[in-house]
Parts: C-alpha cells; structure tokens; sequence
C-alpha cells in the first residue's frame, strides 16, 4: 500500500498556557509528523511560556505583557534557544498571521482574543476556534473576514465541534438547504444544577470552577455555573451555522457525553457522543478532513448505563436568557453583554461581589447601553469597552481605560 505523506502542518497557539493551549500542545505531541509547532502566544506567564519554548522550540512566543516578553527575551537568549519573542497587542496579531504559519488555534479568554483571531481570518488561516467570545462580540464581522480573507474556520468548542460533525458535509450555513430543523445545544448544568437556589448566594469561587464534568479556565468554569458559557455557545452557534434563535435548542444533559444534536426536517437526529475530553474535538479539527488519535479513552456505554437530558430552569439561570436576548437583540448586545460579564466574572472571581449578582450587572447593562450596529472592528472593541466601563461603575469600581 502507498504510504501517504502529509506536509507538516504549522500551528500557532494564541493562549498556549490555559486549559485548551496544554490540550492542544498534547494532541500536538502525539503526532511530531503532523504538526510543528510554529508559535506559542499567551498573556504574562513568562515561566510557563518558556517551559513551552524549550520543550516545543517554536520559532516564534509572543506574550501580551511587554515585561513579561522582556523577561522571556532574555531567558530564551540565556537558554539559546531558537526563538524569536514577540510582545505587545501587535506581537499577539503578528504570531497569528506569520507566514510560517497555516494553522491559528484561537484560544485567548475573552474579549482579549477578537484582535487577533480577526487578523488570522483576513489571513486567510485555518482557523480552530475556541475563543467564542469573538463571535460574541463580532460575529457578522468575523465570519465575513474569514469568507473575504479564504481562511477555514473549524469549530472546536465541544458542542460547536459536535454540531460540525453531525451537519451534511460541505454544508453552507443555511439550515434549511441542508435540511436542518434544529441544533440541540447540550449542557451539562454545571456544578449548581441541583444546589437548592437559596444557597447559591453564598456559593465560593472555589466552588462554581468546580465543574463536575470539564477541568477549564476560571473564567468559562464560572460561565458555566451561570449557564452564561451556554448562552455565548446559542450566539455562537448562530454565526457559525446561519441558524435562527428559533432553530437553536438548549438541552440539560449531566453527563456530558452527547456532545450535541443536529434535528433533521425528516426526523432523523444526529448526535456526536464521547467522553468529555477537549482533545477530542482538538484533534478532530486539527487533523481535519482526516481523523487521528487525541489519547482519550474510548466510550464504555455498558459502564455509563443511562444518559439524562432536561429542559433549562430559567429562574435559576437567568444569564441564559440574557444571553438569547442580546443576540435577538443585535448589533452590540451581545457585546456589551460578554464584556459586562467578563467584568463581573473577575469581580466575583476576587470575591468582590456574589454569585447572583453576575446576572444583575449583565442584566443592567443590557438594559442601559442600547443596541448600535457594529460595522468595524473598532465599533466592536468600543462597544466592549463601553459595557466594561459601566459594568466597573456598577460594581462599585472606578472605571480605567482598557
Ligand atoms: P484559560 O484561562 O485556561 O487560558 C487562557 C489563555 O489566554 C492563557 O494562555 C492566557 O495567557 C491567555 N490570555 C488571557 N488574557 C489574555 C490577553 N489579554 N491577551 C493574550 N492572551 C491572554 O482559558 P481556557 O479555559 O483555555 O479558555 C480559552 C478559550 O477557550 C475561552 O474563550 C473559552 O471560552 C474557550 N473554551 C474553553 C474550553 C475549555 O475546556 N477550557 C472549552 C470550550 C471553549
Ligand atoms: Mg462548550
């Protein structure tokens, strides 16, 4: 038989150091004939980052923090290693389009990510997304960069992964040409799903990143427990694949193994199922048409027994509907709904502020910005900007710029 050869693909990953950089950097490192590592991004952690340069030697890291690239420049010099270290917003945007590179996996946290994973769209990069938070906060935008600039966008959030698996392959991204009734969005509730609604005021930060199913970021860990994450996923699965509010559905489902659903006009529902495992939709999206091994345990169904779904209990998560809201809403709604969260988030993450009022803030927010439509990617960082601002004032902080 032929043995076929693949040309190494060249990966930059923006949020190397967080939760999906290391499960990234895992899949990476069982196929070294697959894939090289081109360049490695991430905020401050200079530390962390440079264990990475030394153990991968890309040929590019780029950190945020200019002290932080500074203290990274003069450790790799003193380890001579290969690499050459970017800093700064433009050093983030430069490691995302490089011409080394072909493959941009867009893990940043937050609003933070939109700048870069946009310029790797003009790019014309393959494109493995898991910062959702861009096509929150500019989805017309962004996916219209990455039809104008000739990159491939491939879904990597577990659902939205799911959902790609499950549609027709080729599919446009309009739901009624490939005969798509509905997208069943599956959540699995998080850790307060059955915490009697009377406590959670009290709840820790501690114990809402204690997700039952998924070891993430503080940030999505917190989303989760408010069902916020889910609410950002229905408004990224809009974008991602042309379906109305109407046609996106939010099931509970506390195990996490049916990842989600596709419905189908004749009846037929598709569903992709797995142990709850990033690497599995990394190493689906990074091997792309093809399949190869992520290291995840294969699926013992006798073990599991049964599988449980339920409808969302609103009263309990109030910032899943907020989140529906805002993308009926438009233009920057959804926008200065992420950003007041992310501001809120923080606040409770330092223990300033409880649990519920997550909610409140977003909720106030929305109802006091009104909705502007966002043609740029300088309207959607404003809009960013201005939802944080009011956010910082609500909670009792003075507002600085950002
Ligand atoms: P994390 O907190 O573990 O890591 C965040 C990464 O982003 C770190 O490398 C950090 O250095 C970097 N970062 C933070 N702020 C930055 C900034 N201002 N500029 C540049 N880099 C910055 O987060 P995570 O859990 O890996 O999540 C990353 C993204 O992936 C989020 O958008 C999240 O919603 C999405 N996501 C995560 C998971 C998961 O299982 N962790 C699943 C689905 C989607
Ligand atoms: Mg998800």
């Amino acid at each position: 038989m032929k043995t076929v050869t693949h040309a190494a693909r060249k990966i930059a990953i923006l949020g190397a150091t967080g939760s999906i950089g290391a499960s990234t950097l895992d899949v990476v490192a069982q196929h070294p004939e697959r894939f090289t590592v081109t360049a490695l991004a991430a905020n401050r952690q200079w530390e962390r980052l440079l264990e990475m340069v030394a153990c991968f030697r890309p040929q590019f890291a780029a950190l945020l923090d200019p002290d932080a690239a500074r203290e990274l420049a003069s450790a790799v010099r003193r380890e001579g290693l290969p690499t050459r270290v970017l800093s700064g917003a433009e050093g983030l945007c430069e490691a995302a389009t490089l011409p080394e590179v072909d493959t941009v996996v867009a893990a940043i946290v937050g609003g933070a990510g939109l700048a870069p994973t946009m310029a790797a769209a003009r790019a014309g990069k393959r494109i493995l997304l898991a910062n959702k938070e861009t096509l929150v906060l500019a989805g017309g935008m962004f996916m219209a960069a990455v039809r104008e600039g000739g990159a491939t966008l491939l879904p990597i959030d577990s659902e939205h992964n799911a959902i790609f698996q499950c549609l027709p392959a080729g599919y446009a991204g309009v739901p009624e040409k490939g005969g798509v009734r509905r997208i069943l969005l599956t959540a699995s509730g998080g850790p307060f799903r059955a915490t009697p609604v009377g406590e959670l005021v009290s709840v820790t930060p501690d114990q809402a990143c204690a997700h039952p199913r998924w070891r993430m970021g503080r940030k999505i860990s917190v989303d989760s427990a408010t069902m916020m994450n889910k609410g950002l996923e229905v408004i990224e699965a809009h974008w991602l694949f042309g379906a109305a509010r109407e046609q996106i559905e939010v099931v509970i489902h506390p195990e996490s193994i049916v990842h989600s659903l596709v419905e189908y006009v004749d009846g037929s529902v598709l569903a992709q199922l797995g142990n709850p495992d990033m690497r599995t939709p990394i190493a689906q999206a990074l091997a792309w048409p093809e399949r190869i091994a992520a290291g995840v345990a294969p699926l013992d169904l006798a073990q599991i027994g049964s599988l449980h779904f339920a409808v969302p209990d609103a009263a309990r998560f109030p910032c899943l509907e907020l989140a529906c809201a805002a993308l009926v809403a438009g233009g920057s709604a959804p926008a200065t709904l992420s950003a007041a969260n992310e501001e809120a988030v923080a606040a409770f993450l330092e223990r300033g502020i409880g649990f519920l009022n997550i909610a409140g803030v977003c909720a106030e927010a929305l109802a006091r910005l009104p909705a502007r439509p966002i043609a740029s990617l300088a309207d959607a960082l404003e809009a960013d900007r201005a939802g944080r601002a009011l956010a910082r004032q609500l909670l009792g902080r003075q507002a600085v710029a950002v």
